[in-house]
């Protein structure tokens, strides 16, 4: 017989098999000898009470043989002399397209305008350590799109739970630990994604696919209403019938591409903000209501909501244990965001911290049209950019400080590796973002004790949550509603925001192509 059951555990007693064994003998009233085996189906923390708990729901083998999970197959063929699509970007959404299209016998042609994983190192650490900002391989741009030196959290709400298993199967498949099939909040880290996204490139070359670097698309070629092909930088044209355009939300010269060539493109609205940053062991002690965190517990991390004046406030992207990085694209702008190693093991705990804006704030700086967001989002970038003094330093100021309207005289201690100067960011974000931050913080403070405090740092800015355009498609065929053989895909079209959606999404056009090719 097979049961599943769930127990409510200590820490320390969901790490002991004797103790689960135990535990379950006396859930089930059965003889601890009849207890084959278990396996974890769902691992989750409940921090509500005053001792934070783990809850694992096991699947338990009474009477009979633990049954090992099947293998995971990812069903891939050899594609080489197979009709052929194009995948703009190999971002999670391009690469898991690609390996969709492999496994309906299609061959994938990845073109991505930056470098391997591996190349890409050398230029993060040019960002970092020296502010050079290369505008085709950053924290955005290049192997893995902005998903490889991230956080590697692949947690979603998306409730289509079938596609999000098959998604971690596949990470699991190409490197990643077994406990992302399972944890509540999974994730992979920045020091272990790069190894999974060459497996999977590795993959895809094995299987007959071609994955082409330092290849920029420039030009998509049309024959009236239908794709034909498309052109790079470097002269390269391919032919092809469908492209999978999946370049990401900081690919601002797609947007313009798209909109000069009179393919539509729409307005939509995003989120802005800052980046904050707490001392890691002050969140431990408000999630989990202790003094030192017990060391079994990860560190802890929140999600805070509120709305004010009408507008979504929202902490999004929390990186426990993480770092803040810069995620600018191009020379002359300031974006921030974060990442954290697998161990989550910095001393420091960041968000992103932004408020929902639309057409109507766009259109008080005379932002008009298609592109509207893209030019309100880059105007607050270029702010913080000239605040922090021209180099990628980053405006910040104290929490209690901003909320105050009073400068911070020192800043604390920040994991911004380029480094922060004290700016009032009131001269840097625009005036609704400011005034309902300042409401949104208070809120949070009221939500969580010991959120709303000075030892606090608001890095500006947080400007790329999503997408400032949606390109419009088929609900259906997911094409293009004015192209056929063009499939807007994943974050840059509006249609994910996170690696796991992304992922899915890539998986879908795939599909989609398969069919029209
Ligand atoms: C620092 C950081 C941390 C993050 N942390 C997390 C996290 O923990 N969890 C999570 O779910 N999400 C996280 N995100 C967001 C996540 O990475 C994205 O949602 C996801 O990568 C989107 O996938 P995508 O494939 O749609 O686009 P992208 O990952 O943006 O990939 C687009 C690719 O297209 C390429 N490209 C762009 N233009 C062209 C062109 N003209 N020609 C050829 N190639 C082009 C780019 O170089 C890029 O590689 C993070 C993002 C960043 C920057």
């Amino acid at each position: 017989m097979i049961k599943t059951i769930t127990l409510t555990l200590a820490p320390a007693e969901a790490v002991s098999e004797k103790v689960i064994r135990k535990n379950l003998a006396s859930v089930t009233g059965i003889g601890s000898n009849r207890i084959n085996g278990y396996t974890i189906q769902k691992r989750s923390i409940d921090a509500r009470s005053r001792q934070a708990k783990i809850v694992l729901q096991l699947q338990v083998f009474i009477d009979e043989k633990v049954a090992a999970a099947p293998a995971f197959d990812p069903q891939l063929k050899n594609v080489s002399g197979a009709p052929q699509v194009v995948i703009v970007g190999a971002g999670p959404a391009g690469l898991f397209a690609a390996l969709r299209l492999i496994s309906l016998g299609i061959k994938p042609i990845v073109i991505e305008r930056g470098k391997d994983v591996r190349s890409r190192r050398r230029d993060l650490a040019l960002l970092n350590k020296e502010g050079i900002v290369n505008p085709d391989s950053n924290y955005c741009f290049g192997e893995g799109g902005a998903g490889t030196y991230s956080d590697g959290k692949l947690y979603t709400r998306s409730t289509k739970r079938g596609n999000v298993l098959r998604i971690l199967q596949l990470f699991h498949h190409f490197g990643a630990e077994e406990d992302i099939l399972y944890d509540a909040h999974p994730h992979i880290g920045t020091n272990k994604l790069p190894q999974i996204i060459t497996a999977i490139r590795e993959q895809i070359i094995a299987c007959g696919g071609e994955v082409l670097f330092d290849t920029k698309l420039t030009d998509i070629l049309l024959d009236g209403d239908r794709i034909k092909g498309i052109q790079t930088a470097d002269g390269l044209t391919i032919h092809c019938k469908s492209v999978i355009l999946a370049t990401g939300h900081s690919a601002h010269d797609i947007f313009e591409l798209l909109h000069r060539k009179k393919i539509a493109v729409e307005c939509k609205p995003f989120a802005l903000g800052v980046r904050i940053e707490h001392p890691q062991e002050l969140i431990d002690q408000a999630q989990y209501h202790c003094i030192v965190r017990d060391p079994l517990l990860p560190p802890a991390s929140y999600s805070l909501v509120a709305q004010e004046n009408g507008r979504g406030v929202f902490s999004f992207c929390m990186c426990p244990g993480g770092i803040i990085a810069p995620a600018a694209t191009a020379p002359g702008e300031i974006v921030v965001n974060g990442w954290s190693p697998s161990k989550r093991n910095n001393p420091f705990a960041n968000s992103g911290t932004v408020v929902a804006v639309d057409e109507k704030d766009y259109a008080a700086y005379g932002f008009t049209g298609p592109l509207a967001a893209m030019y309100y989002q880059q105007m607050v970038e270029q702010r913080s950019f000239v605040a922090g003094g021209g180099s990628l330093v980053a405006p910040a100021q104290r929490m209690a400080d901003f909320v105050s309207g009073i400068a911070s005289s020192s800043l604390p201690v920040c994991s911004y590796i380029p480094g922060v100067r004290s700016i009032s960011l009131n001269d840097v974000l625009p005036a609704e973002v400011s005034i309902a931050l300042k409401k949104g913080l208070v809120d949070f403070g009221k939500k969580m004790k010991g959120y709303f405090t000075n030892e606090a740092i608001l890095v500006a800015t947080e400007s790329r949550t999503s997408s400032p355009v949606r390109i419009p498609r088929d609900k259906e065929t997911l094409q293009h509603t004015q192209i056929k053989g063009l499939y807007p895909c994943a974050e840059g079209a509006g249609y994910a925001g996170g690696i796991v959606s992304a992922a899915i999404d890539g998986e879908r056009c795939a599909d989609m192509s398969a069919a029209f090719s």
